[in-house]
């Protein structure tokens, strides 16, 4: 028995989501959504919230990631066995897939805080003996195949987890989703309460939608129309028809197709967005809905590296369960915080020379990209004019690259090539390398052996994006776009520097490849450089900003106590 009489007690806050990314070695995340999730959850027990947290195990986990020499991906299966990390709960449910019973297990894993708190993590396994080959394979892959298998690792993870929560006794008093893929938990919810009220006499008033409402908190992620997941109704009725009358399913989540935004935000008393921005964005997309926002953080401790862990012990005591305290970074000596970051970039240069004959050296000013190559990211607008880089950047700057490409994105694929040919046309004159197989371990390494943290995505679409907040933890200036966290987090030559124009002052129409570019070459040149170089105490001063003002605020311990006193217990 895995879940114990303790574990379950008093009521709980369900967390569903799709991905959960709390170590490499559940290799169950593609990107800053799980990350998001596993800082969540560690934060929530640090916090001694109590929380539960809900998703697949996927066996074959997102994909590992080579890169051969041109540049090109090459996916294979990341196989992992969840037993030699947790146990597997007996208990089992079942959803009922296009008319078969499909049983699900639970393998749990415990999050445990050093300040004493504990978050059980639900992974949801259909890969059981008494389900048919395919229904074994729903476990299988994140973000794999079609929307076929898609919406049955949907009924899975809403409808099962609702189910498997209350099989294994945990009493919930808010459910939340992460993104929409787990909305399909509100019709489950619907079916328990619809006992209660068995007496009712015609259809829709069978099913009890404000107390559904009143369960249910909904974070929104993307602005992207297309980043929220649709489906057929045909679909639908092939999957799970029977399960909920159709026309009511219609006016929930959509006339046209089944929008799983929709139904959560037709079936959420609460809904956020990511950030400040984000929230507008998302308002606009939905008029009619009252859309709220509490901007994304992440976990302070998992995201600082040890040089700076070692620094904050000595002069903040305390920072890692209280990241308020970051407000006396002042007090750290300069050339202690500098010998901090030399450290990290030290490891960092070392793990990049170990890969690849490429000699990069301790001394230069190093710039960093590393995060999923989606297009709307723009991994290569650096390079858009080759011979102005050149010009003001040779012998002056590395750059390091790394992450993964969705399988089914050619055009982030495709982003992977031209940054492998840049970097050919740059022999000799910029030293780039690409970090192959992204993940978090690379991830800290990078984020904290850079000096600068570049990010350039096409506005609005950065929802909130976290990987320039792991930065900030580690002294490193963020050099970005002006959308998500960074309009807030944003003090121009203080925290770091925006490129381009304020959100405000751009239509996405607008020439805003050529205008982003020329600013970041600008500033570059004529701020950047000569800052690293010869004003090594202003830039000192400015990684005390980042910490200070930014790691200060940007972490889940403020976005959970938020979610507290916002969503939770309101
Ligand atoms: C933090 C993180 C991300 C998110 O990066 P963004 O720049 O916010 O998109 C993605 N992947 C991994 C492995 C991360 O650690």
């Amino acid at each position: 028995m895995s879940i114990t009489e303790k574990q379950t007690n008093g009521s709980k806050i369900a967390y569903f989501s799709m991905e959960i990314g709390l170590k490499d070695d559940i290799p169950t995340f593609s990107g800053g959504l799980g990350i998001l999730a596993g800082d969540t959850i560690k934060s929530g027990a640090d916090l001694n919230l109590p929380l539960v947290a809900v998703t697949l195990i996927y066996h074959k986990g997102y994909f590992k990631q080579d890169i051969d020499d041109r540049g090109r991906q090459i996916e294979s299966p990341a196989i992992w066995d969840p037993s030699e990390l947790m146990k597997m709960a007996p208990e089992k449910v079942n959803v009922t897939i296009e008319g078969r019973n499909v049983y699900i297990q639970a393998w749990v894993y415990f999050v445990k805080s050093p300040k004493g708190g504990e978050v059980p993590v639900i992974f949801l396994d259909t890969n059981l003996p008494e389900n048919s080959e395919e229904d074994r394979e729903l476990t299988y892959h994140l973000y794999g195949r079609d929307d076929n298998y898609r919406i049955k690792q949907e009924v899975i993870l809403g409808i099962g987890g609702v189910k498997m929560l209350k099989m294994l006794g945990f009493q919930i008093k808010k459910y939340h989703m992460n993104e929409g893929h787990a909305a399909f938990l509100t019709l489950e919810l619907l079916h328990q309460l619809k006992n209660d009220l068995e007496d009712a006499s015609d259809e829709t008033s069978m099913w009890d939608f404000e107390t559904v409402k009143e369960l249910c908190v909904f974070t929104t992620h993307t602005p992207v129309d297309a980043g929220h997941d649709r489906f057929s109704y045909d679909l639908y009725r092939s999957v799970i028809g029977e399960y909920f009358p159709e026309n009511i399913l219609r006016e929930l989540a959509g006339e046209e197709n089944l929008n799983m935004t929709l139904l959560a935000l037709n079936l959420s008393n609460d809904v956020n967005g990511v950030a400040k921005k984000h929230g507008e964005v998302s308002q606009n997309m939905f008029p009619g809905y009252k859309i709220n926002s509490i901007t994304n953080g992440v976990h302070s401790y998992t995201w600082t590296c040890d040089s700076f862990k070692k620094l904050f012990d000595k002069y903040i005591p305390g920072w890692a369960n209280e990241p308020e305290l970051f407000v006396r970074t002042d007090m750290i000596p300069h050339n202690e915080l500098w010998n901090a970051h030399s450290e990290a970039k030290k490891i960092l240069i070392n793990y990049v020379n170990s890969l690849q004959a490429v000699n990069m050296d301790y001394e230069t000013l190093t710039i960093g990209f590393a995060r999923r190559f989606a297009t709307y990211k723009r991994a290569s607008l650096i390079f858009n004019d080759l011979e102005r880089l050149e010009r003001i950047a040779s012998g002056k700057i590395q750059l390091i690259f790394a992450g993964k490409a969705h399988p089914k994105d050619e055009g982030g694929k495709k982003l992977i090539e031209d940054i492998f040919s840049y970097s050919d046309k740059l022999k000799g004159k910029i030293n780039i390398v690409f970090i192959n197989n992204y993940n978090m371990e690379t991830a800290l390494k990078i984020v904290s052996g850079v000096d600068v943290w570049l990010n350039n995505p096409i506005r609005p679409l950065e929802a909130s994006g976290t990987s320039g907040m792991k930065a900030a933890h580690n002294g490193v200036l963020n050099f970005s776009v002006l959308d998500g966290w960074w309009i807030e987090g944003h003090i121009e030559g203080d925290t770091g520097w925006s490129i381009g124009p304020e959100s405000t002052e751009i239509a996405p129409d607008d020439n805003a490849n050529e205008i982003d570019t020329n600013d970041l070459y600008n500033k570059l040149e004529k701020i950047i450089i000569p800052t690293f170089y010869q004003d090594r105490d202003k830039w000192i001063n400015m990684m005390k900003s980042a910490i200070g003002k930014n790691a200060y605020y940007f972490n889940t311990h403020r976005m959970m106590l938020r979610y507290v006193t916002e969503a939770y217990i309101k």
